[in-house]
Protein backbone atom coordinates (compact mmCIF):
# COMPACT_ATOMS: atom_id res chain seq x y z
CA UNK A 1 0.00 0.00 0.00
CA UNK A 2 1.22 3.48 -0.96
CA UNK A 3 2.33 5.48 2.45
CA UNK A 4 0.17 8.52 2.24
CA UNK A 5 1.80 11.63 4.77
CA UNK A 6 0.24 15.22 4.97
CA UNK A 7 2.78 17.45 4.64
CA UNK A 8 1.71 20.42 6.66
CA UNK A 9 4.82 23.29 6.62
CA UNK A 10 4.80 26.47 5.93
CA UNK A 11 6.12 25.55 1.83
CA UNK A 12 6.33 24.02 -0.01
CA UNK A 13 2.63 22.91 0.53
CA UNK A 14 0.49 20.16 -0.67
CA UNK A 15 -0.14 21.02 -4.54
CA UNK A 16 -3.37 20.19 -6.55
CA UNK A 17 -3.45 16.91 -8.58
CA UNK A 18 -4.16 19.32 -11.74
CA UNK A 19 -1.37 21.90 -11.17
CA UNK A 20 0.98 19.25 -10.88
CA UNK A 21 -0.31 17.14 -14.23
CA UNK A 22 -0.14 21.12 -15.97
CA UNK A 23 3.81 21.06 -14.33
CA UNK A 24 3.55 17.62 -16.50
CA UNK A 25 2.92 18.87 -19.66
CA UNK A 26 5.25 18.21 -22.47
CA UNK A 27 7.17 21.89 -22.43
CA UNK A 28 6.32 24.18 -25.28
CA UNK A 29 8.42 26.90 -26.87
CA UNK A 30 8.59 30.22 -25.10
CA UNK A 31 7.61 31.98 -28.22
CA UNK A 32 4.59 29.03 -28.74
CA UNK A 33 1.23 30.82 -29.41
CA UNK A 34 -0.60 28.94 -26.89
CA UNK A 35 2.51 29.48 -24.13
CA UNK A 36 2.23 33.38 -24.89
CA UNK A 37 -1.89 33.31 -24.01
CA UNK A 38 -1.64 31.17 -20.68
CA UNK A 39 1.54 33.47 -19.93
CA UNK A 40 -0.31 37.19 -20.73
CA UNK A 41 -3.46 36.14 -18.88
CA UNK A 42 -1.74 35.03 -15.91
CA UNK A 43 -0.22 38.08 -15.38
CA UNK A 44 -3.85 39.27 -15.50
CA UNK A 45 -5.01 36.70 -12.98
CA UNK A 46 -2.20 38.10 -10.53
CA UNK A 47 -4.05 41.20 -10.64
CA UNK A 48 -7.52 40.23 -9.30
CA UNK A 49 -5.50 37.96 -6.75
CA UNK A 50 -3.14 40.48 -5.19
CA UNK A 51 -6.20 42.86 -5.30
CA UNK A 52 -4.20 45.15 -7.38
CA UNK A 53 -5.93 46.40 -10.81
CA UNK A 54 -3.34 49.07 -11.23
CA UNK A 55 -0.09 47.02 -10.70
CA UNK A 56 2.40 45.68 -12.55
CA UNK A 57 3.47 42.00 -12.22
CA UNK A 58 6.36 40.12 -13.01
CA UNK A 59 6.83 36.42 -12.83
CA UNK A 60 10.69 35.63 -12.42
CA UNK A 61 12.48 32.32 -12.24
CA UNK A 62 13.23 32.13 -9.38
CA UNK A 63 12.44 32.07 -5.47
CA UNK A 64 10.96 33.90 -2.31
CA UNK A 65 14.29 35.52 -1.72
CA UNK A 66 14.41 36.65 -5.22
CA UNK A 67 11.08 38.46 -5.08
CA UNK A 68 12.67 40.26 -2.24
CA UNK A 69 15.66 40.77 -4.22
CA UNK A 70 13.64 42.76 -6.74
CA UNK A 71 12.01 45.89 -4.96
CA UNK A 72 15.40 46.31 -3.31
CA UNK A 73 17.90 46.41 -6.30
CA UNK A 74 15.19 48.34 -8.27
CA UNK A 75 13.40 50.78 -5.91
CA UNK A 76 16.78 51.62 -3.49
CA UNK A 77 19.94 53.19 -4.50
CA UNK A 78 23.22 53.95 -3.17
CA UNK A 79 22.79 56.48 0.05
CA UNK A 80 19.42 56.43 0.49
CA UNK A 81 17.76 55.66 3.87
CA UNK A 82 15.47 52.21 4.16
CA UNK A 83 13.67 51.01 7.16
CA UNK A 84 13.52 47.34 7.57
CA UNK A 85 10.47 46.46 9.73
CA UNK A 86 11.23 42.60 11.25
CA UNK A 87 9.03 40.34 12.82
CA UNK A 88 11.80 37.54 12.34
CA UNK A 89 13.90 35.89 10.86
CA UNK A 90 12.64 37.20 7.06
CA UNK A 91 12.72 40.59 8.19
CA UNK A 92 16.18 40.19 9.33
CA UNK A 93 16.62 38.73 5.68
CA UNK A 94 15.41 41.46 4.28
CA UNK A 95 17.58 43.88 6.37
CA UNK A 96 20.75 42.08 4.91
CA UNK A 97 19.79 42.09 1.00
CA UNK A 98 18.94 46.14 1.35
CA UNK A 99 22.17 46.74 2.60
CA UNK A 100 23.59 45.66 -0.39
CA UNK A 101 22.02 48.27 -2.18
CA UNK A 102 22.36 51.18 0.53
CA UNK A 103 24.59 51.75 3.52
CA UNK A 104 21.97 53.48 5.55
CA UNK A 105 19.22 50.85 6.68
CA UNK A 106 17.77 50.90 9.95
CA UNK A 107 15.85 48.01 11.50
CA UNK A 108 13.36 48.25 13.74
CA UNK A 109 12.53 45.04 15.26
CA UNK A 110 10.63 43.29 17.86
CA UNK A 111 11.36 40.32 20.11
CA UNK A 112 10.31 37.01 18.55
CA UNK A 113 6.69 36.59 18.73
CA UNK A 114 5.51 40.01 18.65
CA UNK A 115 4.79 42.76 16.15
CA UNK A 116 6.33 46.56 15.75
CA UNK A 117 3.75 48.69 15.98
CA UNK A 118 2.22 51.45 13.51
CA UNK A 119 2.73 53.94 16.32
CA UNK A 120 6.28 53.00 16.74
CA UNK A 121 6.96 53.10 12.27
CA UNK A 122 5.23 56.30 12.43
CA UNK A 123 8.20 57.53 15.32
CA UNK A 124 11.08 56.43 13.35
CA UNK A 125 9.36 57.70 9.75
CA UNK A 126 8.99 61.15 11.05
CA UNK A 127 12.90 61.28 12.27
CA UNK A 128 14.57 60.73 9.51
CA UNK A 129 13.62 61.16 5.26
CA UNK A 130 13.38 57.63 4.44
CA UNK A 131 12.50 56.90 1.30
CA UNK A 132 11.55 52.92 1.30
CA UNK A 133 10.17 50.45 3.77
CA UNK A 134 9.51 46.73 4.28
CA UNK A 135 7.37 45.02 6.24
CA UNK A 136 6.72 41.10 6.51
CA UNK A 137 2.93 39.93 6.72
CA UNK A 138 3.19 37.15 8.19
CA UNK A 139 7.23 36.30 9.28
CA UNK A 140 7.41 32.43 8.69
CA UNK A 141 10.01 32.02 11.73
CA UNK A 142 7.43 33.46 14.06
CA UNK A 143 3.43 32.95 12.63
CA UNK A 144 3.32 37.10 13.85
CA UNK A 145 1.16 38.54 11.24
CA UNK A 146 1.57 42.25 10.79
CA UNK A 147 -1.62 44.45 9.46
CA UNK A 148 -0.14 46.21 6.37
CA UNK A 149 -3.39 48.63 6.36
CA UNK A 150 -2.11 51.72 8.58
CA UNK A 151 1.23 51.04 6.88
CA UNK A 152 0.58 51.86 3.66
CA UNK A 153 -1.32 54.74 4.91
CA UNK A 154 1.74 55.68 6.65
CA UNK A 155 4.28 55.42 3.65
CA UNK A 156 1.73 57.41 1.41
CA UNK A 157 1.63 60.26 3.92
CA UNK A 158 5.48 60.06 4.74
CA UNK A 159 6.24 59.35 0.72
CA UNK A 160 7.80 56.49 1.70
CA UNK A 161 7.45 53.60 -0.51
CA UNK A 162 6.01 50.34 1.63
CA UNK A 163 6.86 46.87 0.46
CA UNK A 164 5.17 43.72 1.77
CA UNK A 165 7.15 40.38 1.56
CA UNK A 166 4.03 38.24 0.83
CA UNK A 167 5.24 34.78 0.68
CA UNK A 168 3.48 33.44 3.60
CA UNK A 169 0.49 35.46 3.12
CA UNK A 170 -0.90 36.06 -0.69
CA UNK A 171 -3.75 34.09 -1.66
CA UNK A 172 -3.89 32.96 2.12
CA UNK A 173 -4.30 36.58 3.96
CA UNK A 174 -6.57 39.45 3.55
CA UNK A 175 -4.94 41.10 1.44
CA UNK A 176 -5.77 44.38 -1.25
CA UNK A 177 -2.55 46.11 -2.66
CA UNK A 178 -3.93 49.26 -3.89
CA UNK A 179 -6.69 49.82 -1.71
CA UNK A 180 -4.42 49.55 1.45
CA UNK A 181 -1.67 51.49 -0.85
CA UNK A 182 0.82 49.01 -0.92
CA UNK A 183 4.02 49.78 -3.48
CA UNK A 184 4.82 46.63 -3.98
CA UNK A 185 3.65 43.11 -3.00
CA UNK A 186 5.49 39.79 -3.47
CA UNK A 187 5.31 36.14 -3.43
CA UNK A 188 6.80 32.55 -3.90
CA UNK A 189 5.12 29.89 -6.11
CA UNK A 190 5.25 27.31 -2.82
CA UNK A 191 3.68 28.90 -0.87
CA UNK A 192 -0.42 29.51 -0.98
CA UNK A 193 -0.38 30.48 -4.48
CA UNK A 194 -0.28 26.48 -4.87
CA UNK A 195 2.82 25.96 -7.33
CA UNK A 196 6.08 23.91 -6.70
CA UNK A 197 9.26 26.08 -6.34
CA UNK A 198 10.64 27.87 -8.78
CA UNK A 199 8.55 31.07 -9.52
CA UNK A 200 9.20 34.65 -7.62
CA UNK A 201 6.21 36.40 -7.73
CA UNK A 202 5.88 40.39 -8.11
CA UNK A 203 3.14 42.94 -8.42
CA UNK A 204 4.49 46.98 -8.25
CA UNK A 205 2.24 49.45 -8.14
CA UNK A 206 2.23 52.85 -9.93
CA UNK A 207 4.76 54.63 -7.50
CA UNK A 208 7.03 52.20 -7.33
CA UNK A 209 7.00 52.03 -10.86
CA UNK A 210 7.43 55.70 -11.42
CA UNK A 211 10.09 55.66 -8.64
CA UNK A 212 12.12 53.29 -10.68
CA UNK A 213 12.07 55.09 -14.08
CA UNK A 214 13.05 58.14 -12.20
CA UNK A 215 16.34 56.77 -10.77
CA UNK A 216 19.62 58.61 -11.06
CA UNK A 217 21.77 55.32 -11.15
CA UNK A 218 21.87 52.40 -12.95
CA UNK A 219 19.94 49.26 -11.55
CA UNK A 220 23.59 47.14 -10.43
CA UNK A 221 22.21 43.78 -10.28
CA UNK A 222 21.43 42.26 -13.59
CA UNK A 223 19.15 39.51 -13.10
CA UNK A 224 16.48 41.35 -10.97
CA UNK A 225 17.00 45.07 -13.64
CA UNK A 226 13.12 45.87 -14.24
CA UNK A 227 14.71 47.19 -17.71
CA UNK A 228 15.09 43.47 -18.25
CA UNK A 229 11.43 42.19 -17.50
CA UNK A 230 9.17 45.26 -17.98
CA UNK A 231 9.47 44.89 -21.66
CA UNK A 232 8.82 41.41 -21.74
CA UNK A 233 5.62 41.30 -19.21
CA UNK A 234 4.28 43.96 -21.33
CA UNK A 235 5.19 41.70 -24.96
CA UNK A 236 3.52 38.99 -22.97
CA UNK A 237 0.44 40.35 -21.82
CA UNK A 238 -0.01 42.03 -25.33
CA UNK A 239 0.09 38.94 -27.14
CA UNK A 240 4.23 38.84 -28.54
CA UNK A 241 6.69 37.16 -27.14
CA UNK A 242 9.95 38.92 -26.20
CA UNK A 243 13.12 37.68 -24.25
CA UNK A 244 15.14 38.42 -21.94
CA UNK A 245 16.00 34.97 -19.64
CA UNK A 246 13.99 31.74 -20.41
CA UNK A 247 10.64 31.90 -18.93
CA UNK A 248 10.02 28.63 -16.93
CA UNK A 249 7.23 27.61 -19.24
CA UNK A 250 5.81 24.56 -17.19
CA UNK A 251 5.42 26.46 -14.12
CA UNK A 252 3.78 29.43 -15.64
CA UNK A 253 1.50 27.43 -16.76
CA UNK A 254 0.70 25.58 -13.71
CA UNK A 255 0.21 29.08 -12.00
CA UNK A 256 -2.13 29.44 -14.75
CA UNK A 257 -4.03 26.44 -13.45
CA UNK A 258 -3.25 27.31 -9.97
CA UNK A 259 -4.45 30.84 -9.86
CA UNK A 260 -7.73 29.87 -11.60
CA UNK A 261 -8.41 28.01 -8.37
CA UNK A 262 -7.71 30.21 -6.42
CA UNK A 263 -10.27 33.03 -8.11
CA UNK A 264 -12.56 30.21 -8.89
CA UNK A 265 -12.77 29.95 -4.82
CA UNK A 266 -12.99 34.01 -4.91
CA UNK A 267 -10.74 36.00 -2.50
CA UNK A 268 -13.45 36.96 -0.01
CA UNK A 269 -13.68 33.10 0.15
CA UNK A 270 -10.27 31.87 -0.04
CA UNK A 271 -9.56 34.33 3.24
CA UNK A 272 -12.61 33.39 5.48
CA UNK A 273 -11.36 29.37 4.91
CA UNK A 274 -7.55 29.92 6.03
CA UNK A 275 -9.05 31.98 8.89
CA UNK A 276 -11.40 29.15 9.59
CA UNK A 277 -8.38 26.77 9.29
CA UNK A 278 -6.04 28.74 11.23
CA UNK A 279 -8.45 29.51 14.38
CA UNK A 280 -9.51 25.61 14.85
CA UNK A 281 -5.86 24.54 14.68
CA UNK A 282 -4.57 27.01 17.01
CA UNK A 283 -8.34 26.47 19.20
CA UNK A 284 -6.64 22.56 19.13
CA UNK A 285 -2.84 23.40 20.25
CA UNK A 286 -4.38 25.57 23.24
CA UNK A 287 -6.24 22.86 24.23
CA UNK A 288 -3.51 20.84 24.46
CA UNK A 289 -2.05 23.33 26.78
CA UNK A 290 0.87 24.45 24.13
CA UNK A 291 1.96 27.91 24.30
CA UNK A 292 2.26 29.73 20.93
CA UNK A 293 5.13 32.02 19.76
CA UNK A 294 2.84 34.94 18.60
CA UNK A 295 1.97 36.69 21.82
CA UNK A 296 -0.77 38.15 21.13
CA UNK A 297 -3.92 36.45 19.39
CA UNK A 298 -4.73 39.44 17.13
CA UNK A 299 -1.26 39.00 15.77
CA UNK A 300 -1.57 35.01 14.96
CA UNK A 301 -1.16 34.16 11.30
CA UNK A 302 -4.08 31.93 9.71
CA UNK A 303 -1.31 30.51 7.51
CA UNK A 304 0.89 28.73 9.75
CA UNK A 305 0.95 28.29 13.28
CA UNK A 306 4.43 28.33 15.57
CA UNK A 307 3.84 26.26 18.74
CA UNK A 308 6.29 25.85 21.70
CA UNK A 309 7.13 22.37 22.59
CA UNK A 310 5.64 21.44 26.06
CA UNK A 311 8.00 20.85 29.13
CA UNK A 312 10.03 18.14 28.50
CA UNK A 313 9.30 17.49 25.23
CA UNK A 314 12.32 17.87 22.32
CA UNK A 315 11.76 18.89 18.95
CA UNK A 316 14.07 15.37 18.13
CA UNK A 317 11.47 13.25 20.02
CA UNK A 318 8.36 14.73 19.02
CA UNK A 319 8.60 15.40 15.08
CA UNK A 320 9.62 11.84 14.10
CA UNK A 321 6.41 10.94 16.07
CA UNK A 322 3.88 12.82 14.02
CA UNK A 323 5.83 11.83 10.87
CA UNK A 324 5.26 8.40 11.99
CA UNK A 325 1.41 9.03 12.74
CA UNK A 326 1.61 10.32 9.45
CA UNK A 327 2.04 13.90 9.01
CA UNK A 328 5.01 16.32 8.97
CA UNK A 329 5.74 19.37 10.87
CA UNK A 330 8.64 22.07 10.02
CA UNK A 331 11.41 22.49 13.18
CA UNK A 332 11.67 26.18 14.62
CA UNK A 333 13.63 28.76 12.57
CA UNK A 334 13.81 31.59 14.41
CA UNK A 335 17.44 31.53 15.92
CA UNK A 336 17.16 33.19 19.59
CA UNK A 337 14.05 30.30 20.19
CA UNK A 338 14.78 27.32 17.40
CA UNK A 339 15.01 24.54 19.33
CA UNK A 340 11.78 25.29 21.34
CA UNK A 341 8.82 25.59 19.28
CA UNK A 342 7.74 23.51 15.84
CA UNK A 343 5.98 25.21 12.97
CA UNK A 344 2.42 24.09 11.19
CA UNK A 345 1.55 25.33 7.76
CA UNK A 346 -2.01 25.65 7.15
CA UNK A 347 -2.48 27.26 3.44
CA UNK A 348 -2.94 26.51 0.49
CA UNK A 349 -5.87 23.89 -0.63
CA UNK A 350 -5.81 23.23 3.36
CA UNK A 351 -9.47 22.20 4.86
CA UNK A 352 -10.64 21.48 8.19
CA UNK A 353 -10.23 17.57 7.76
CA UNK A 354 -6.52 18.03 7.40
CA UNK A 355 -6.46 20.57 10.70
CA UNK A 356 -7.96 17.25 12.65
CA UNK A 357 -5.63 14.83 11.27
CA UNK A 358 -2.59 16.99 12.07
CA UNK A 359 -4.06 17.34 15.57
CA UNK A 360 -4.46 14.01 15.76
CA UNK A 361 -0.83 12.99 14.59
CA UNK A 362 -0.11 16.09 16.91
CA UNK A 363 -2.01 14.00 20.23
CA UNK A 364 -0.79 10.62 19.11
CA UNK A 365 3.02 11.58 19.21
CA UNK A 366 2.24 13.65 22.69
CA UNK A 367 1.25 10.79 24.12
CA UNK A 368 4.30 8.68 22.92
CA UNK A 369 6.33 11.48 24.56
CA UNK A 370 4.68 11.15 28.13
CA UNK A 371 2.51 14.06 27.91
CA UNK A 372 -0.87 12.65 29.40
CA UNK A 373 -3.99 14.34 27.56
CA UNK A 374 -7.93 13.92 26.95
CA UNK A 375 -7.94 12.11 23.55
CA UNK A 376 -9.53 14.06 21.23
CA UNK A 377 -9.29 17.04 23.08
CA UNK A 378 -8.18 18.99 20.34
CA UNK A 379 -10.14 17.99 17.30
CA UNK A 380 -13.42 18.87 20.00
CA UNK A 381 -11.59 22.47 20.41
CA UNK A 382 -10.80 23.07 16.77
CA UNK A 383 -14.62 21.53 15.55
CA UNK A 384 -16.25 24.28 18.30
CA UNK A 385 -14.54 27.00 16.19
CA UNK A 386 -15.73 25.33 13.29
CA UNK A 387 -19.36 25.52 14.71
CA UNK A 388 -19.36 28.93 15.71
CA UNK A 389 -17.31 30.13 12.43
CA UNK A 390 -20.35 28.85 10.46
CA UNK A 391 -23.05 30.38 12.22
C1 LIG B 1 9.52 31.36 2.44
C2 LIG B 1 9.68 32.82 2.69
C3 LIG B 1 10.69 33.59 2.07
C4 LIG B 1 11.78 32.99 1.23
O1 LIG B 1 11.33 32.28 0.15
P1 LIG B 1 12.30 31.23 -0.58
O2 LIG B 1 11.42 30.72 -1.67
O3 LIG B 1 12.66 30.19 0.42
O4 LIG B 1 13.48 31.97 -1.09
C5 LIG B 1 10.70 34.94 2.31
N1 LIG B 1 9.81 35.53 3.11
C6 LIG B 1 8.85 34.83 3.74
C7 LIG B 1 7.88 35.53 4.62
C8 LIG B 1 8.76 33.45 3.55
O5 LIG B 1 7.81 32.75 4.16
Amino acid sequence: MKKRTLLMIPGPIEFEPSVLSALGQPTQSHIDPRFIEVFGRTLEKMRKVWGSPAGQPFIVPGTGTLAMEMPAANLVEPGDRVLAVSTGYFGDRYADILSRYTDRVKVLSAPPGETVTAGCIEEELKKSDYSLMTITHVDTSTGVRMDPRPLGRLGRRYGVLTVLDGVCSVAGEELKQDEWELDVVFTASQKAVGVPPGLALVVAGPRAVSRWKNRKSRVSNYYCDWNQWLPVMEAYEAGRPAYFATPAVNHVCALDVSLDTVLREGMAERFRRHRLVGRAFQAGIEALGLKQVPFDSQSRAFTLSAPYYPPGVTGDRLLPRVREAGVIFAGGLHPEIKARYFRVGHMGSTRLTDVMSSLGALETALEECGVSLIPGVSMAAARSIAVSEDS
